[in-house]
């Protein structure tokens, strides 16, 4: 079955008197080991279909499958822990605590996860060597470049072990140079078997992905290279 099902989803806004759909409709599967790019306009939707992707947010209506799992009818609680559990979140500023380490913020969220110290360090230190940092561990985030800060916040969201990344935007603060290094290590995720969903603006980014969707007023009117799962290394 698809990592992700989504079924007729729809959320609403209600604006003074009248209804808005932020996503009028949108019915697709994800499958594990893709790489989909998200592309479309401002305000055509795709923040929203991310928060309800995941699992910050939720439809009005339709359904919204993750694993199997109807994501609607868990509570706040539960909703939690499948998100802590199954999706890494990469954003485009980072989102970094600045007054503790590198080594600390991967670690991070694995105190929720409820790991013991010596563990936490371990696992980060390993992420940190992974996305090539370990010898900016001890560093905070104001003494790293542009792209090591979101090498360590990829490390951050790999470290619970989940297996789909969500990105938004995750290189429109970063120059060309950190960006291919940056797009270097989505691949790498993508090659390990990981889910990819990526929100950009870029058409060479979106052309790093597997499959490339495009949203326009709450829809999906374009689906490229879709089941297209490209060689696990
Ligand atoms: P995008 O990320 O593609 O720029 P959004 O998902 O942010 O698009 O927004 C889609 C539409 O839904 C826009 O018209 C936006 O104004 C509206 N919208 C999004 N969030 C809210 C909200 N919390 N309340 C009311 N309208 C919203
Ligand atoms: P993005 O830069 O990703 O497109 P936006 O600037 O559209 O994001 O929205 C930023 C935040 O404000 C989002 O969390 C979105 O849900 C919310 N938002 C967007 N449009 C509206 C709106 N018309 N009314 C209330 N909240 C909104």
């Amino acid at each position: 079955i698809a990592t992700i099902q989504l079924k007729d989803i729809k959320k609403l806004y209600k604006i003074g008197g009248e209804t808005v759909a932020a996503l009028d409709g949108i019915t697709t599967n994800i499958y594990q080991g893709e790489f989909a790019a998200l592309m479309g306009p401002s305000g055509s939707g795709k923040s929203t279909l991310m928060n309800i992707l995941g699992c910050l947010d939720r439809p009005t209506v339709g359904s919204y499958k993750l694993d199997g799992q109807e994501v609607a009818g868990l509570s706040d609680d539960k909703l939690a822990v499948t998100r802590n559990k199954k999706i890494g979140f990469v954003f485009q500023n980072f989102n970094l605590l600045s007054r503790i380490s590198a080594l600390e913020n991967v670690a991070l969220p694995l105190v929720y996860s409820g790991v013991g110290r010596k563990e936490r360090l371990e696992k980060a230190m390993h992420f940190l060597e992974a996305v090539g940092l370990a010898d900016r561990a001890e560093h905070q985030p104001n003494e790293l470049s542009g792209g090591q800060r979101q090498r360590v916040a990829i490390a951050r969201a790999l470290v619970n072990d989940p297996h789909i990344i969500m990105a938004d935007e995750p290189t429109g603060n970063l120059d060309t140079k950190s960006t291919k290094e940056i797009m270097e290590i989505f691949q790498k995720m993508h090659g390990m078997g990981r889910t990819i969903i990526l929100v950009t603006h870029e058409p060479e980014i979106a052309a790093c992905a597997s499959r490339q969707l495009l949203v326009r007023d709450g829809k999906i009117t374009r689906d490229e290279g879709r089941g297209v799962v490209m060689d696990v290394i």
